[in-house]
């Protein structure tokens, strides 16, 4: 079963054609990691997808809530780590109180921050930030996850446990579409790969297909990286 599919869409900011006629599905159960250049729409894609941003032509169709981590962590800095996590559940989903907070305190310990409920954002490295705003996705029980580059701003000996808590939950078959630079992690944990240029997608298939591709702008973004 799909959860999300995307038919035709077109993105323009002033004039600049963002998104290209992008079409896409997601599958139940699937990882899809998207990857290409900055510039090529990436952000956008998601932006669309999650409802941050109106395409302009093209018909988008979910299942369920979806969840949205972003690079830079987003979390309310005047909030408690536990507040971040339970204040969406409790307010727009209208949960009971004793349920969401004991949810919470499951998902600290999943993300190995039980003892930090109580601490502000300020307090916490970027990498535990990280893993609180995969929580507080987590908390609103989506049925796909979106990340957007959820380790560009974390040292590299941090990017290793964000990647670590993702690879589990892929473990777990959570749906996830996972913008990212980290080609190693695309390789190993994707289902499926999108390469986009330009505002097209410019290949896709599994892993060895796209890492395996002829394709010049593909080995040309490859080989900038290495
Ligand atoms: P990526 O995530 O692949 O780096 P983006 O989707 O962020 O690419 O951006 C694609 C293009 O769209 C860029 O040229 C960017 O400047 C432009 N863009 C993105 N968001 C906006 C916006 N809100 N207003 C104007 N231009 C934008
Ligand atoms: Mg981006």
């Amino acid at each position: 079963m799909s959860l999300l599919e995307m038919k035709h869409i077109k993105k323009s900011f002033d004039g600049l054609e963002v998104l290209k006629d992008i079409s896409l599905t997601v599958e139940e159960g699937e990882v899809l990691a998207i990857i290409g250049p900055s510039g090529s729409g990436k952000s956008t894609l998601l932006r669309c997808a999650t409802n941050l941003e109106k395409e302009d032509a093209g018909e988008i169709r979910y299942e369920g809530q979806f969840g949205l981590v972003f690079q830079n962590f987003n979390l309310f800095p005047h909030y408690s780590v536990l507040k971040n996590i339970t204040d969406a559940p409790i307010r727009v989903q209208k949960r009971k109180k004793d349920e969401v907070y004991a949810e919470a305190r499951e998902l600290l310990k999943k993300m190995g921050l039980q003892d930090k409920e109580e601490a502000y954002p300020c307090q916490l490295s970027g990498g535990q930030q990280q893993r609180v705003s995969i929580a507080r996705a987590l908390a609103m029980n989506p049925k796909i996850l979106f990340f957007d580059e959820p380790t560009s701003a974390l040292d590299p000996e941090l990017t290793g446990e964000i990647l670590k808590v993702i690879k589990d939950l892929a473990a777990e078959h959570m749906t996830m579409v996972i913008v990212t630079h980290e080609m190693n992690f695309a390789k190993n944990v994707a289902d499926h790969i999108i390469f986009m240029d330009k505002g097209v997608i410019a290949e896709q298939g599994t892993p060895e297909e796209v890492f395996g591709s002829d394709n010049a702008r593909m080995q040309e973004f490859l080989g900038k990286l290495n």
